[in-house]
């Protein structure tokens, strides 16, 4: 059973960076904060990166700090692995109705010392690794998950009774039965996120079919000293790569996939990925085939130029056509645009899309706030007030408002948590205790 309070001031949907940055905020101010993520582990896209561009510094080193602090601040209470099925206005406040799902585990007792993992027979692509590496139907989801507890996947669960047997906390509940949870909450910050757009998006890459055409977050991961092969290896046959592509607007920009917008971080995060493999493996050749690089942000313009330096190619070309051959090497058609549209055809060991960034939730009618035409939350007034949605007391934060890096996020979520202050202040004028 939960043991949730029946109100808190304000709900954060979504803990990645920016809903972490959120919730500290609010509740730093005193405010009682319920941090609501779907995964099993608070942290989002980022404490899955590498490195951060344009610092390289470790991703997870930022993010797992930030964690903690969320997870151990007296005014935060998180709660993991549960989905929003509801938000309604209740005066200036909401009734607010949960679906917290069964890990079929007792959170309270797990003590996380993956014994059950160990135990467990049944391999699955892990979601963590973008499906390149694997874990145990009973898994952990990696090791600076929060909380530490198990979470068993029935849907590949065998149900041989092993990670029971061995669990020295007797914690493991077979019948746990998904719970609907009902709260008020005084303002909600909406801080859900994003998703990549499709792998097959574009059928002419066949990036959901040639196992060595790669999604970039499947890059980080295969980069990440903690990632599914420890170093830079091509996934069908673990052969190092001496030659890689990307290509930019894999996702982005094409009115054909539905997604018009520029995604704002995809040439960034492409020459932080080609510089780094530069430096894990010795003489590798990278190519970067772009419409135009869009390096914007501080110190982005010097980054493009250093990789430039160090020897990334940058190409002005248009990639027409991925496919492979016996050796399931890859060969790219591509139409150079500074050379009058001539048409070559490359071979690489290893293709990465630069896919672009979607909204991750799409509520409809639960929520209640108005999307925009490029299907993310839309704000009242995007230049003065960037962070008030289209209803009064629920606010945006991160790329749930649009596509944007960490350091624009981490900016907006304190916006955002300061106009939830004001909000609260003014509706509810609570006794602020901190
Ligand atoms: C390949 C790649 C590399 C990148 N590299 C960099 C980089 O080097 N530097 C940089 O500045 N930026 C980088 N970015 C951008 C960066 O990832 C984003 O700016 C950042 O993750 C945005 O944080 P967020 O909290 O808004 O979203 P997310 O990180 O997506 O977090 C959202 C959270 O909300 C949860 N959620 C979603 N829906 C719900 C729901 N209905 N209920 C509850 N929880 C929900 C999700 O599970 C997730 O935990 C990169 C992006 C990509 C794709």
């Amino acid at each position: 059973m939960s043991d949730l309070n029946k109100r808190y001031d304000g709900m954060v949907i979504g803990a990645g960076i920016a809903g972490m940055q959120a919730a500290l905020d609010l509740a730093e101010q005193g405010f009682q904060v319920l941090l609501v993520e779907k995964d099993p582990s608070i942290g989002g896209v980022m404490v899955g990166l590498n490195k951060v561009f344009p610092t390289l510094d470790c991703s997870s080193c930022i993010c797992t700090p930030r964690m903690a602090e969320a997870a151990h601040h007296p005014n935060i209470t998180i709660q993991t692995y549960t989905e929003v099925l509801n938000v309604d206005r209740n005066g200036p406040g909401f009734n607010v109705k949960l679906l917290k799902k069964p890990r079929y585990v007792d959170e309270d007792t797990c003590i996380g010392c993956s014994k059950c993992e160990l135990e467990c027979p049944v391999l699955v692509p892990h979601e963590f690794d973008y499906g390149l590496g694997s874990r145990r139907a009973v898994y952990i989801p990696h090791s600076n998950a929060i909380p530490q507890v198990a979470t068993l996947d029935v849907e590949h669960c065998t149900f041989c009774g092993k990670c029971a047997k061995v669990c020295p906390a007797d914690c493991f509940i077979y019948d746990q039965q998904p719970e609907e949870i009902e709260i008020e909450v005084g303002a909600v910050i909406v801080a859900s996120g994003l998703q990549i757009t499709p792998m097959g998006a574009k059928a002419e890459y066949n990036g959901d079919k040639l196992p060595n055409v790669v999604n970039p977050l499947g890059m980080e991961r295969i980069q990440s000293s903690n990632g599914p092969y420890g170093t830079v290896l091509r996934p069908s046959d673990g052969k190092i790569p001496k030659k890689i592509a990307y290509v930019q607007c894999a996702g982005s920009r094409d009115k054909t996939i539905g997604v018009s917008y520029c995604s704002r971080v995809c040439c960034m995060y492409a020459l932080k990925q080609a510089l780094l493999t530069t430096h894990y493996i010795h003489g590798v050749e990278i190519t970067i085939y772009h419409m135009d690089i869009r390096a914007f942000g501080k110190g982005y313009e010097q980054f493009y130029r250093r990789a430039m330096d160090e020897g990334i190619k940058i190409v002005k070309g248009k990639v027409a056509k991925i496919d492979e051959t016996d050796n399931q090497d890859l060969i790219i058609r591509v139409e150079h645009l500074d050379e009058g549209g001539r048409v070559e055809e490359a071979r690489y060991d290893m293709v990465v899309l630069s896919q672009g960034l979607m909204p991750a939730w799409k509520p409809g009618s639960a929520l209640g706030i108005d999307v925009g035409e490029d299907g993310f939350f839309e704000s009242v007034n995007p230049k003065i007030k960037p962070t008030l949605s289209t209803m009064e007391g629920v606010f945006l934060a991160g790329v749930s408002a649009g596509p944007k890096d960490i350091p624009d996020s981490i900016v907006e979520a304190g916006a955002a948590a300061m106009e939830a202050a004001n909000y609260l202040q003014r509706t509810t004028k609570p006794k602020v205790t901190a």
